[in-house]
């Protein structure tokens, strides 16, 4: 399902909508579409190319930051792409605390990793093994990273995500 990212008046982005719903928006002058998607809507007295993003007319205040939800696609863009270990492309997701042993599945437990660090590591803690994370993993901040979670990664939002700390890194193989 085609979504459209939406951005304050400011450029901060906010969410996502459907494209339909960004349509109306726009046709009530409540939105400006600023990137067209691929989309074309056809109708009787003519057609309209449905908005890949767009930025409300009136800025909105942001009452309270919701948490990130904690997806595939977004440990890895926290993490740059890399296996925290040993900075090799990331394929997979590793537990610090192994779950076998307690560990939860947070933001704080969960991190990239490329398959050989991973079924080295296994159901092991790092000091048995002398590894060390090179940054303790957090929850990213702000509504940037709260969209690559939810919607579809469209190449158009990315710069208007990047600004916001949302590393661009798209993996092919990544899913939520
Ligand atoms: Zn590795």
């Amino acid at each position: 399902m085609p979504n459209t990212l939406v951005l304050n008046a400011t450029y901060e982005p906010l969410g996502v909508v459907s494209e339909r719903r960004a349509l109306i928006l726009v046709l009530n002058n409540r939105a400006i579409s600023v990137e067209d998607s691929e989309t074309v809507l056809h109708y009787a007295g003519g057609q309209v190319t449905l908005p890949a993003v767009i930025r409300l007319v009136k800025f909105v205040r942001i009452p309270y930051r919701h948490s990130v939800p904690l997806s595939r696609r977004a440990i890895f863009a926290r993490d740059g792409g890399r296996c925290v270990y040993c900075s090799a492309p990331a394929t997979s997701i590793d537990h610090v605390i192994p779950r076998s042993r307690g560990g939860g599945h947070n933001w704080e437990n969960v991190v990239s990793a490329c398959h050989k660090c991973n079924h080295l590591k296994a159901d092991k803690f790092l000091k048995e093994i002398g590894w060390r994370l090179r940054s303790l993993p957090r929850e990213p901040v702000g509504a940037a990273w709260r969209i690559l979670g939810t919607g579809r990664p469209d190449s158009k939002w990315i710069a208007y995500l990047s600004p916001y700390g949302v590393d661009p890194y798209l993996p092919n193989s990544a899913s939520a």
